[in-house]
């Protein structure tokens, strides 16, 4: 049973973009061991590794169709307009990019700009890497983002999982590996 006051955020949309039985899964709450051991590893790196001047940002704001949304930011630099991810590796890069977009647009949605009325920018941290890369919210993500949101909401109420992904090397990554393939 998915709880009536479902909030989607930014690790679901990343979830949701890498494939969507990942989504179903865990919009049904089970969060396994890796996937617990990989946010806390990014914590860790983000804690380490950069400034403190830096803040962690949470931010609430709502999809045009009324679906609640909720960012939690690693790290943003306030006074240059930059919203911070860190991750650990690069294998899902696609799926980062759309977490910090999302941030990205909640920001929009809220109308928060840096002071100089500029909008906020991202950048995808890769300390291990030594690697960073610049993200941004362009016009043509707005439309993605709404019906990224609206799939995951139907994913929500959908009783059976949507099918595994073909391409299975994918898989062999993902902590689900054994609730789909047994
Ligand atoms: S194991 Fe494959 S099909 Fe299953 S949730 Fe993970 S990525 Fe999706």
């Amino acid at each position: 049973m998915i709880s009536k006051s479902l909030r989607i955020g930014g690790m679901l949309i990343g979830y949701y973009r890498l494939c969507p039985r990942k989504a179903w899964w865990s919009l049904r709450g089970i969060a396994m061991e890796q996937e617990s051991d990989a946010v806390a590893l990014g914590r860790l790196l983000d804690e380490s590794s950069y400034a403190r001047s830096d803040k962690h940002l949470e931010i609430e704001a709502e999809a045009p169709d009324g679906t609640p949304l909720v960012g939690k930011i690693d790290r943003a630099n306030l006074k240059h307009g930059v919203l911070h991810e860190t991750k650990k590796g690069r294998s899902c890069e696609d799926a980062h990019r759309w977490q910090l977009r999302f941030y990205l647009w909640l920001l929009y949605r809220n109308g928060v700009t840096r002071a100089d009325g500029v909008p906020f920018s991202g950048q995808l941290d890769y300390p291990l890497l030594r690697r960073t890369e610049a993200v941004f919210l362009e016009a043509e993500h707005y439309l993605e983002l709404e019906k990224n949101v609206a799939a995951i909401s139907s994913l929500a109420i959908q009783e059976i999982p949507p099918p595994v992904l073909t391409q299975r090397s994918f898989c062999a990554k993902c902590s689900f590996e054994e609730l789909c393939f047994g």
